[in-house]
């Protein structure tokens, strides 16, 4: 007997991974209020706190132990170890890099799928949950201007996304590994680096990349790609395809894509673009225009976790040949044969590196629902108006500036007068609002100058949080010209 005593202790012990109802009602209770207050609250936080010390700690006073620990010293060190350093994305203040979304009605649909824990892979498993992903699927094509028949993919982020039309694009062509190096990619030197990233990783690193020149706004010069092609061509290569971007990260500059397309078509390219941060601008009337030409892509990169709002972890690629992105991704095995009834949508295993995946598509069909369309093309708008406004002013107060924003991006800089340095002191006019930490503000290198980058994208930036930014940089300037003054 002693078999079934032993299954008999090792199911008490087991029987622990489901909480009983009544936990279960005061955990969700207690994190709900957590969330609650942290949201309530964003207002008085910092949007960068560099302290990662103290942090650190808490958590790492943490180690497993064969016990339980209770969830009110958890959240407690989550608070300090997790959301009260580094940057807050949360924060209506975060104006760097590309800011994150992380809209509350999306926590809910995570909850949900998680705690439901549909199988979102393939249509036989859960046929609604497919279903959900694929209409998400189509909305996103019909907004970019793709057929009915076009798909793509649900993915963790911009990168997998382009992953995937990169990888869709080879196998299309039927480009052998001995050819690769025989294969010319175009693109500009504003093209995010996880394009350059998932060429290798799509075994593609060997292929030539053909850097063309861009015009005064950062955009691709169409002049020059035509003659790239023909050029390589002529030299016995083989043109195969050309990443523009609409919306890069750098200034939200727009490639021609009308342009692009026409030669994309002559030649024969594979024509991907890269609206992992623009994409979603297409949600308003207005701006729409700017996008002319992107619905004769083959592929393109969008990321609802930036211009949709949503928490990371959610970007699509959108494929407008179906079968193209099915034969490059499609495998099966014996033991999914059940699987194999062909149903009444595609399946994203079939279509993507994944297998077993998140229900990621909830998290953006939830909100959609919910809060229906109409605030996200207003937010969308507003997010340019603000970034305009900034831009307006910046100049006002005696900044270089980039290009007149195309998106929600600006770049600027201040010229010191004398003989300083413009990159040091841009740096250290960053440094200074980096440690203000209300606000934050990231930097990057074009042409080899620096500049400071204003990119407004986060839900919860409206105009105080833009003019917080305004102020903090007037302050800045003021105290970096007096010191440096001194000196
Ligand atoms: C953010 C971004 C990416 C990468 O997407 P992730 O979601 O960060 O993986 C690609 N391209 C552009 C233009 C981006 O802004």
């Amino acid at each position: 007997m002693h078999f079934l005593e032993e299954l008999e202790a090792l199911e008490v012990e087991a029987r622990k991974l489901e909480a009983p109802p009544a936990e279960r009602r005061t955990m969700t209770r207690d994190v709900g209020t957590y969330a609650d207050t942290f949201i309530s609250s964003l207002s008085e936080k910092k949007t960068y706190s560099p302290d990662t010390l103290p942090a650190l700690k808490a958590l790492d006073a943490l180690p497993f132990q064969e016990g339980p620990r209770d969830l009110g010293s958890l959240l407690n060190a989550m608070d300090t170890g997790i959301n009260s350093t580094g940057i807050n994305p949360a924060s209506g203040g975060h104006f760097g890099y590309v800011p994150g979304g992380g809209i509350f009605h999306a926590a809910l649909g995570d909850y949900l799928a998680a705690a439901t824990n549909r199988y979102a892979g393939i249509f036989f498993a859960n046929p609604g949950a497919v279903r959900i992903e694929n209409t998400l699927i189509r909305w996103m094509c019909n907004m970019v201007g793709y057929p009915e028949s076009a798909l793509g993919n649900l993915a963790s982020g911009g990168s997998i996304a382009n992953l995937i039309a990169i990888t869709t694009a080879r196998e299309y062509h039927g480009i052998k590994a001995a050819e690769i190096p025989n294969n010319v990619i175009y693109l500009t030197a504003q093209v995010h680096h996880c394009v350059q990233k998932a060429l290798r990783i799509a075994g593609m690193g060997e292929a030539v990349l053909r850097y063309i020149p861009m015009d005064g706004n950062y955009r691709m010069d169409t002049r020059a790609l035509q003659t790239s092609v023909s050029a390589d061509r002529a030299a016995g290569l083989r043109p195969f395809m050309v990443a523009a971007s609409a919306g890069t990260t750098d200034t939200g500059a727009i490639d021609p894509l009308d342009t692009i397309a026409d030669i994309a078509q002559a030649e024969g390219l594979w024509y991907h673009i890269d609206a992992a941060y623009g994409g979603f601008f297409m949600l308003s009337e207005t701006l729409r225009p700017k996008f002319k030409g992107i619905e004769r892509s083959d592929s393109i990169a969008i990321d609802p976790h930036k211009g949709l709002f949503l928490p990371y972890g959610l970007g699509a690629i959108l494929v407008r040949n179906l079968e193209a992105q099915f034969n490059a991704h499609f495998y099966t095995a014996n033991y999914l044969q059940d699987t194999l009834n062909a149903g009444a949508e595609p399946s994203p295993a079939d279509l993507s590196p994944e297998l077993t995946k998140h229900f990621r598509g909830l998290r953006m069909w939830l909100p959609l629902q919910l809060i229906g369309l109409a605030p996200f093309r207003a937010a969308i708008m507003e997010k340019v108006l603000l970034c305009r406004y900034a831009y307006g002013r910046l100049r006002e107060m005696g900044f270089e500036t980039g290009p007149f924003p195309e998106l929600s991006i600006a770049i600027f800089r201040y010229l010191p007068p004398g003989q300083e340095d413009a990159d040091a002191f841009n740096e250290q006019l960053v440094r200074y609002v980096q440690d203000d930490g209300r606000v934050f503000l990231s930097s990057t290198r074009i042409e080899g100058s620096y500049w400071i980058r204003l990119a407004v994208l986060s839900f919860r930036s409206h105009r105080q949080e833009v003019d917080l930014c305004l102020s903090i940089l007037e302050n800045g300037l003021r105290h970096l010209l007096a010191t440096s003054a001194l000196a």
